[in-house]
């Protein structure tokens, strides 16, 4: 294949962030309608920090999210030959050299000099390269590294305000950056789309990539595009914090947002399709994305528009799909998977497929998350609805109007016709011989009956609820008033 070919390369040492998937998607994106191929090359070298279920967790969600990639995963812990063969090469042409300073006295010898980082000491000292010794890239004096940024234009980077930076720690441990470099020239990789973050490594990339193509024994390989996608900040436009921020790709699965609903909203970070539309299938988003259009400003993680959108996105699916979808909410013992630390607030015995599949649609309309769901369907599979105190006092105990309506309602519901039609007249009509608009009357019911003052449509929910159940709860809750 002759396309471009394009990385993702998380590191595994922590819960799968959304600015991850935000590169993982725009890569994805990129490769998906250039005909290239999406590589996924997990960067486990940091065997402190890396866990298992990190790892798992990026496949996890690159699955759920739909981003499907073509090779790999790869590990770059299986590649540290490589690492070190590159290293040796560099070493052997001159580009790199061993200094053997102790971060004591580099810093006695730097204090009060103009340059900030390492004084290239030891650059002709010649020092004999040993387990006491790192080894670090001589950086020319004069000139600039440019970095050709796709997102924003050539960058570049005086000489001067680098450092002979580390490459191979005194252990022989080739750092991050040396590392994805060889990696992403032995997988030749074209574009290198990630992180702003990263961006001040890129230099010393661009450098070591360049030496590397004049080394002897080493084939050339051209250089790669950058793109360094804008930063993510909260609402204070702060970088986003792992511990501040909800970024957990998981947790978000865990309150019931859509992967469709995510993926359009991660597209929108940092791009924007043509015209101004929210939501955007995820045909237009392959069709449209541009790097070129990406913009280098920070990019706000507003979770209330995510949610927006995830309402939106709920609303279209088809009746089967909301209950395909929110199933892992509702009915957690039926599929493989399901979200972590939520309780159902019913027994399996309980909960009523048949009976769901009825009350599904009068909530699709009304949930922005399907995490929102259980508790706004619970009355309808628990026995006791355990009305909440303040709502009681509002609608009953503190209203004596209302409390009327009760009683006038256990009378006429015990004959009417059960259907949500003569339930809406019947309690219309109930309401306008006490002087109360329906929004008003209904309170009382709804109230005795959900357990809360706010719901799916209360006709057609005591409509399925049946007659005997919402009887039972009104004289119950009358009870509760008298007494
Ligand atoms: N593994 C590094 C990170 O996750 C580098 C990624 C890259 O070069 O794309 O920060
Ligand atoms: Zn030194």
């Amino acid at each position: 294949m002759t396309g471009p070919r394009v990385r993702f390369a998380p590191s595994p040492t922590g819960f799968f962030h959304v600015g991850s998937a935000r590169t993982s998607l725009f890569n994805w994106l990129f490769a998906r309608q250039s005909g290239g191929t999406f590589i996924l090359r997990v960067e486990d070298t940091d065997a402190e920090r890396n866990r298992e279920e990190w790892h798992e967790g990026i496949l996890t969600a690159m699955a759920w999210l739909g981003l499907d990639f073509d090779e790999g995963p790869f590990l770059q812990s299986d590649l540290l030959a490589d690492h070190a063969a590159a290293a040796a090469a560099l070493l052997a042409n001159g580009y790199l050299y061993a200094c053997d300073c102790t971060r004591e006295q580099i810093d006695e010898r730097i204090k009060g000099n103009a340059k900030p980082g390492y004084d290239g000491h030891c650059r002709d000292r010649h020092v004999a390269r040993t387990d006491r010794t790192a080894l670090r890239f001589r950086v020319p004096d004069v000139g600039v590294t440019v970095v050709p940024d796709m997102v924003r234009g050539d960058v570049a980077f005086p000489h001067d305000s680098y450092e002979d930076f580390i490459v191979v720690k005194s252990n022989g441990a080739v750092l991050y950056p040396l590392a994805n470099l060889v990696d992403d020239r032995s997988m030749r990789v074209t574009h290198v789309i990630r992180g702003e973050d990263l961006l001040p490594t890129t230099p010393k990339q661009v450098m070591m990539w360049e030496a590397l193509n004049h080394c002897v024994g080493v084939d050339p390989v051209a250089h790669p595009f950058y793109a360094h996608l804008p930063m993510l900040v909260n609402e204070q436009r702060k970088k986003l914090s792992k511990r501040k921020d909800p970024v957990a790709i998981e947790s978000y699965r865990d309150q019931g947002y859509l992967a469709s609903a995510l993926v359009n909203y991660l597209a929108l970070l940092g791009w924007s399709p043509h015209g101004d539309e929210e939501i955007v299938p995820l045909t237009t988003l392959v069709a449209q994305f541009r790097l070129e259009d990406v913009s280098h400003s920070p990019a706000f993680f507003d979770v209330k528009k995510l949610t927006h959108i995830n309402g939106e996105y709920i609303r279209q699916l088809s009746a089967a799909d909301f209950i395909a979808a929110s199933a892992p909410w509702v009915a957690p013992w039926l599929g493989d998977w399901h979200p972590t630390d939520r309780d159902v607030p019913w027994t399996r015995e309980q909960f009523s497929d048949s009976l769901y599949e009825r009350v599904a649609p009068l909530v699709q309309e009304r949930v922005t998350t399907l995490g929102e769901i259980p508790a706004m369907v619970r009355f309808f599979f628990v026995d006791d609805v355990a009305i909440d105190d303040a709502a009681f006092d509002k609608a009953i105990g503190g209203d004596p109007v209302g409390q009327a309506l009760l009683a006038d309602a256990v009378a006429a519901f015990e004959t009417i016709e059960w259907s949500a039609a003569t339930l809406h007249d019947t309690t219309t009509a109930l309401g306008e011989a006490r002087g109360l608009v329906l929004r008003k009357s209904q309170a009382p019911i709804r109230c005795a009956v959900t357990g809360t003052l706010v719901g799916p449509p209360l006709f057609e929910s005591l409509e399925l609820l049946g007659r005997d159940v919402t009887l039972a709860r009104l004289r119950a809750a009358l009870d509760r008033a008298r007494s």
